[in-house]
């Protein structure tokens, strides 16, 4: 692995920094191979989850990849556009810039949950900075690691672009090299891992962890709109989403109509229950169990807990599937209220005014996403305002990763920096200021012996 390195850097350091033209033509040799390793790569996550719907891996991964590609190539010379800063008065005649130059080599760690798209996006941006990109994917969808290993192969040479695969020794070892930036995708845990093993070579980092995102939806703003988008987000991937709503705030006589309401969107959406096309498995057996821990336990504990939409009409049953199910009457200290869920179960808590709300969201630590459904009115910017989380969906969930844009990136315990467009380009690139002395400046004139001008210059600059 360290070998990778040194080579990957090597190559950079013996090549001229590439143009637009030169990246551009790396974001197209990706785009093309995308397209290409398509099926493969579909079948690749179906096999790997057991049960992936064909149309979750297009709509959430390939055509977002895809989109976020199309969008670095076009803005990139903007991006890399060296830009004038403001220059103080008493260096006047000269110049100030920042160029933004690649860093060299990146180093990418992925998680399962979208094997493809927390791959391919971090790459892009990479390739958009103009760097080189070590990628190490999760061992827990080892079928589609083996086809993105191939997949880049066929396009890019180790110097350029590298998979290395393993489960966590690997990403230990991996997350110990001297990058010049680690991009990390996965839990909160594994962070804080990560982030020590880059301290020993001072790698920056960009941390995308997970943690519990609340939806909270404004009195009087349950309705078939609405819950149709929260089922949407909670339910993509099997709920095994980092940015899906975790936990719902509801007030409490909004309750029953919400119940209501989630099961009949829920029967729309995947009419043979969890045996539907479209409804994807748990990845594997050890997170099939911890969720029905999490049920076992809140029901141990006196919760409800109820499977909502349509049972299937014949007994069989798929592989490591867990039926939407919504969980009332919890108490903050189960675990399905302290950890992150990742799976179809959706814990509803009750509300009587918005002050309980905010506490309850600011008690905990800030989460990756928050969502919130109601009017664009004085209590949706209370709840904007005094709340911090990565990102914010107003009438909507999940939607905002795609746009590329807007920053994506999580806060305290959900993460440390961001990427996707500008936000991404410039996390993997140095703001490398410069100035150029003019002619004139005040500064270069205060030498020693200092006299008369250094006097009246500080005057002035001290002056009241
Ligand atoms: P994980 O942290 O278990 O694993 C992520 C990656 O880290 C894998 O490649 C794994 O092999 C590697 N790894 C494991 N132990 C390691 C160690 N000690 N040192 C270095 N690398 C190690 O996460 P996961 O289960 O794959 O993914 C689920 C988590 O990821 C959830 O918490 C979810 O919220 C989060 N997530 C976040 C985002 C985001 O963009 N913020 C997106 C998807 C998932």
């Amino acid at each position: 692995m360290a070998d990778l390195l040194t080579r990957q850097r090597d190559a950079f350091l013996a090549s001229e920094i590439p143009g637009v033209g030169q990246r551009r033509e790396k974001l197209a040799v990706l785009r093309a191979a995308i397209l290409a390793f398509k099926t493969e790569l579909k079948d690749a996550i179906n096999q790997d989850f057991g049960h992936r719907s064909r149309y979750e891996t297009d709509i959430f991964e390939l055509s977002v990849v895809l989109q976020s590609i199309d969008y670095l190539s076009r803005r990139l010379p903007r991006f890399m556009k060296s830009e004038r800063r403001h220059v103080h008065w008493t260096s006047k005649s000269g110049q100030a810039y920042v160029e933004y130059q690649p860093l060299g080599v990146i180093g990418i760690i992925a998680p399962w949950n979208y094997p493809v798209l927390l791959t391919l996006i971090p790459l892009a941006t990479a390739l958009a900075a103009g760097n080189r990109v070590m990628v190490k994917p999760s061992e827990l969808t080892p079928v589609t690691s083996e086809v993105l290993s191939k997949m880049l192969a066929s396009v890019f040479s180790p110097e350029e672009v590298t998979v290395v695969q393993g489960g966590p020794e690997v990403g230990a070892e991996f997350s110990h090299l001297a990058f010049d930036h680690l991009l990390f995708t996965g839990s909160t845990q594994v962070g804080h891992h990560i982030m020590r093993a880059a301290s020993d070579n001072l790698v920056p980092v960009t941390l995308e962890l997970g943690g519990k995102s609340p939806v909270i939806i404004s009195k009087g703003h349950v309705n078939q709109q609405n819950v149709d988008r929260i089922v949407f987000g909670k339910l993509a991937n099997g709920g095994q989403t980092c940015v899906a709503p975790d936990y719902a705030l509801i007030h409490e006589d909004d309750l029953a109509e919400f119940i209501k309401q989630y099961s009949a969107s829920v029967a729309r959406s995947y009419p043979d229950g969890p045996l539907s096309r479209d409804y994807t498995s748990i990845i594997n057996e050890r997170h099939y169990q911890r969720l029905m821990g999490l049920l076992e336990q809140a029901r141990g504990h006196g919760a409800t807990v109820t499977e909502v939409g349509r049972q299937p009409e014949s007994a069989a049953r798929r592989l490591r599937t867990i039926a939407p199910t919504i969980v009332t009457g919890v108490s903050d200290e189960l675990d399905i209220m302290q950890q992150e869920i990742f799976g179809p179960l959706l814990p509803i808590k009750t509300y009587r005014n918005l002050d309980e709300v905010i506490q309850f969201v600011n008690a905990r630590p800030r989460p990756l996403a928050l969502y919130y459904f109601g009017n664009r009115d004085n209590e949706c910017d209370t709840v904007l305002r005094r709340t911090t989380s990565g990102n914010v969906g107003i009438n909507t969930t999940v939607l905002h990763v795609a746009q590329d844009d807007l920053p994506f990136g999580g806060v305290g315990a959900s993460g440390m920096g961001a990427y996707h467009g500008i936000e991404g380009f410039r996390a993997m690139s140095h703001a490398k200021g410069t100035f150029v002395q003019g002619r004139y400046s005040l500064p270069a004139m205060l030498r020693a012996p200092f006299g008369k001008l250094a006097d009246m210059t500080l005057a002035y600059m001290f002056r009241r």
